[in-house]
């Protein structure tokens, strides 16, 4: 009989294990506990498709980037599309690191971008700038996508309160599965890594003619980005995005909740001073529309990993999210633990067989 799975959560990461799971004939049930899919994270963030630029500090990161993008354009072709213009530009004194060396880490990572000779004339105080092939997710269809294909698997607003790992099975709420896959980014079951939960909030931007998507590395920077709708923008920033660091979801979840309109003018006056230190005519160019409100669970230390793990306990998966092109690393750590456990069942503790398959010397032919 195929194995049961119940995945926690309905963002990016749940949704894919859960299609996944289900292409591969595994019985699946998915729990979210809002009415609609792509609630959280997944449906408020800079949706962008990373391919590495962002992270020159840390290689795990940069390289399942590369290898996410690929094959997210390859399995959901209809789920982004191409920006026109992706530049990623390098300060000339406020960046961790000079354009040179910028260039030769995602050289080295075999990061396809393209250099321009000169520099875009909207630009100020940068030393040099890479266009990028990087892509914009496309919610709204990643949204119906899901849906439609999880339809019958799917409970939305159910928030799971209890586990229960017992030796014949696992119980959701006192319903049996094989499996459980923890997909709510640590909100459920924390994995077991010391992390903490950062209350987030972008700005969008209304354009009144195309821009660019220009992000600035690397450091205490800040982001243009585009979405799924043409003159819509989020502006985002390192140092005034995080609305602090929090050792529970609910703590943060908090911070969210108080969120005013004092607050929100603050960090739009403290966001547009930043950028427009290197794009001077932002304010002729944007309009502000409203912000948006999220939370990010970050592993602790400051060697920028955002890359993504699993962690097994008994028959409970517990998935610590990277970013969203790195759904793919999610699935397939939980399948190879599956195997192993299972590969360890059945190999059992025989001991090598290769003795008995070496030719006996003396049934070959004596020598002439
Ligand atoms: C400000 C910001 C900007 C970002 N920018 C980008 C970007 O440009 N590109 C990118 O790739 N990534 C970006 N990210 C990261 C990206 O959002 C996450 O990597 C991704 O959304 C994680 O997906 P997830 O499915 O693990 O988590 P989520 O989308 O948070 O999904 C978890 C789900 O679990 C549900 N849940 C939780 N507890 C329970 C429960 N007990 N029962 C039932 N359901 C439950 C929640 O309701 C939620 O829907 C950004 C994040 C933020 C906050």
């Amino acid at each position: 009989m195929a194995l049961s799975f119940a995945i926690i959560g309905g963002g990016w990461y749940g949704c894919h294990i859960a299609t996944s799971f289900r292409a591969l004939g595994f019985n699946v049930t998915i729990f979210e506990q809002h009415q609609r899919l792509l609630h959280g994270s997944s449906g408020n963030n800079q949706f962008r498709l990373h391919l590495g630029f962002h992270y020159p500090r840390h290689y795990g990161t940069r390289i399942q980037s590369r290898d996410g993008f690929s094959r997210f354009v390859e399995r959901y072709p209809g789920l982004s599309s191409p920006v026109p213009q992706n530049i990623y530009a390098v300060p000339k004194n406020d960046s961790l690191i000079d354009f040179l060396t910028y260039k030769l880490i995602m050289t080295s990572s075999g990061i396809e971008f393209r250099e321009s000779p000169t520099l875009p004339d909207f630009l100020s105080n940068v030393e040099g700038c890479l266009h990028t092939p990087e892509r914009v997710l496309l919610l709204e269809k990643a949204r119906q996508y899901f849906t439609q294909r999880l339809g019958p698997f799917l409970v939305t607003d159910h928030r799971v309160e209890s586990i229960d790992d017992r030796p014949g099975g696992v119980y959701v709420d006192g319903r049996r599965f094989d499996y459980v896959v923890d997909a709510s980014w640590g909100h459920f079951i924390q994995p077991p890594i010391d992390l903490f939960f950062e209350p987030t909030l972008l700005l969008y931007y209304e354009a009144n003619a195309p821009f660019p998507a220009v992000t600035f590395v690397d450091g205490p920077l800040c982001s243009v980005y585009p979405t799924e709708d043409p003159t819509l923008f989020t502006l985002s920033s390192v140092p005034h995005t995080p609305l602090g660091r929090f050792n529970s979801a609910r703590d943060a979840r908090a911070v969210l909740d108080r969120v005013d309109t004092a607050l929100v003018t603050d960090k739009a006056r403290l966001m547009e001073e930043q950028i427009k230190r290197y794009i001077p005519a932002f304010s002729d160019t944007f309009r502000f529309v409203g912000p948006q409100l999220a939370m990010k669970t970050k592993p602790l230390g400051s060697f920028d990993d955002r890359s993504c793990y699993v962690y097994q306990n008994g028959r409970i998966f517990s998935v610590m999210s990277g970013k969203i092109d790195t759904i793919f690393f999610a699935t397939e750590r939980i399948l190879s633990m599956l195997e192993a456990a299972g590969k360890d069942e059945a190999v059992g503790k025989e001991s090598s067989s290769l003795r008995a398959e070496i030719v006996n010397v003396d049934r070959l032919p004596a020598a002439v």
